[in-house]
């Protein structure tokens, strides 16, 4: 790096880190996202000099409002919801909710500007947001969770709208839970409004193979990758993590291309087996709401352990980790690269640790950033909204094959850029660099 943007880059830093004293999670996105992108400032003084990289690192506004709900027992509860509107320059702001006890503002803001890059990478009209709450969904009764979602979207119905602000799901956030968000919606401004919100069930005006897309998204993105190396899935051995929406879709798209899936996890523990584990049987049982300890029950071939993390000391070729942020750590990607591993993509919004990450490039190891790998998700929802401009349901053919086409273009956007401004073989790079000089070109012309 020249020392002319290192001096830039400190006093960024100085600034931002004293205006969000304490946002670790923040701090630590904005650092690492701005270390892999200097090249770019290295090379293109303007940038630096019009100092629109500082501009972006800001949220554009944070909506920080009181959710009060009655439990089961009538007692009035009290949580803290969020709306983070990141970044409007490429359309409306875009992006999940998240119902879990570790939303802070810090963990909003952190997963807002990883979702501007990840949405501008995508090549699509829309800009940046993510919201939640620290509800516990797992805690709570079905008619609890409908009460809550109500009371959350009572609060934020007058920020959002579908030329304004989409919010979808993300962890804890689900169809069911948009579908209340929606009627709410609907029922607080008398209207319809089918464009509001996206990962609805497909049952009310959501998109057939949404709740599919970020699975199939992974799988065709690990595809490309593999395609580089002049390989495929075929007899592959395959580890993923969690066991939700991204991790039931991508285990199964890769058993149908021939990968053999030999260990998943979720929060009770994990399972392998060697020869392949039955990923309907592992639907089935989550659907059901049991747990990964149920299917070993019974069988010899299935091992249980009741340590997730464990996960990564399996025997494998690629790892897929699709459970929560900072789930795989150095030591992890250690024992992983002992063990031969030689593909991971990420399926979660920043599972693997900056130290994980720089272990796997210093061995070779071929490394999916979460911001290209897993943004099939935000794809289909703008497949969704397009929908709702439309009118006119897509078929689940249509959604998978567009899909398809947008994950092959996102990892082509990668590589490009990794070859431009590296060795072409750090695809983290290459996701933000990409990212960052699409959002740079639409806020010079603005
Ligand atoms: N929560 C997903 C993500 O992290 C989907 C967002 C969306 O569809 O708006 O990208």
């Amino acid at each position: 790096m020249k020392k002319i943007t290192r001096t830039y880059l400190n006093h960024l830093y100085e600034r931002f880190d004293a205006r969000f004293d304490g946002q670790e999670e923040f701090i630590q996105a904005v650092h690492s996202f701005l270390e892999s992108v200097a090249p770019v400032l290295d090379r293109h003084p303007h940038w630096r000099d019009a100092n629109l990289t500082e501009a972006l690192l800001y949220p554009e506004r944070l909506i920080s409002f009181k959710v009060k709900w009655l439990d089961d027992k009538g007692t009035l509860r009290i949580n803290q919801g969020y709306r983070i509107q990141f970044n409007g320059e490429l359309g409306p702001y875009k992006g999940g909710l998240r119902f879990d006890p570790s939303v802070t503002p810090s963990v909003i803001s952190f997963l807002g500007f990883e979702q501007t890059f990840k949405n501008a990478l995508t090549g699509l009209p829309i800009g940046s947001g993510k919201g939640g709450a620290d509800f516990d969904p797992s805690e709570a009764s079905e008619d609890e969770i409908r009460r809550f979602s109500e009371a959350f979207i009572s609060e934020l119905a007058h920020h959002i709208g579908e030329d304004r602000d989409v919010p979808a799901g993300d962890v804890g956030v689900g169809s069911r839970e948009i579908s209340y968000f929606a009627r709410r919606y609907e029922d607080i401004h008398a209207t319809s409004s089918p464009g509001t919100f996206t990962g609805k069930p497909p049952g009310r005006n959501g998109l057939k193979g949404r709740e599919e897309a970020t699975g199939y998204g992974l799988i065709y993105f690990v595809e490309e990758m593999l395609r580089h190396q002049e390989t495929g899935l075929e007899g592959k051995r395959i580890a993923v993590s969690g066991a939700g929406n991204v991790s039931l879709h991508a285990m199964q798209k890769a058993k149908d291309k021939g990968g053999i899936i030999v260990a998943c996890s979720d929060s009770s523990g994990m399972i392998t087996n060697n020869d392949g584990l039955d990923i309907e049987a592992v639907r089935k049982t989550k659907e059901k709401g049991g747990s990964l300890k149920d299917l070993a029950d019974g069988t010899k071939t299935i091992t249980y352990q009741s340590d997730s993390g464990a996960i990564w000391q399996v025997k494998a070729d690629i790892a897929l980790p699709c459970a929560m942020e900072n789930e795989l750590k150095e030591d992890d990607a250690k024992t992983l690269i002992t063990n031969g591993i030689s593909l991971v993509a990420e399926g979660a919004n920043m599972p693997c640790t900056p130290d994980a990450i720089m272990a796997f490039l210093q061995n070779d190891v071929l490394f999916g950033p979460g911001k290209a790998s897993n943004a099939g998700g935000v794809v289909a929802s703008v497949f969704e909204m397009a929908q709702a401009k439309e009118q006119i349901p897509w078929t689940f053919e249509k959604t998978d094959e567009h899909l398809e086409r947008q994950m092959t273009e996102i990892y082509r956007r990668c590589q490009d850029a990794a070859n431009t401004y590296g060795d072409g073989k750090n695809l983290d790079q290459g996701a933000n660099i990409a990212g960052f000089l699409r959002i740079l070109e639409a806020s010079a012309d603005s």
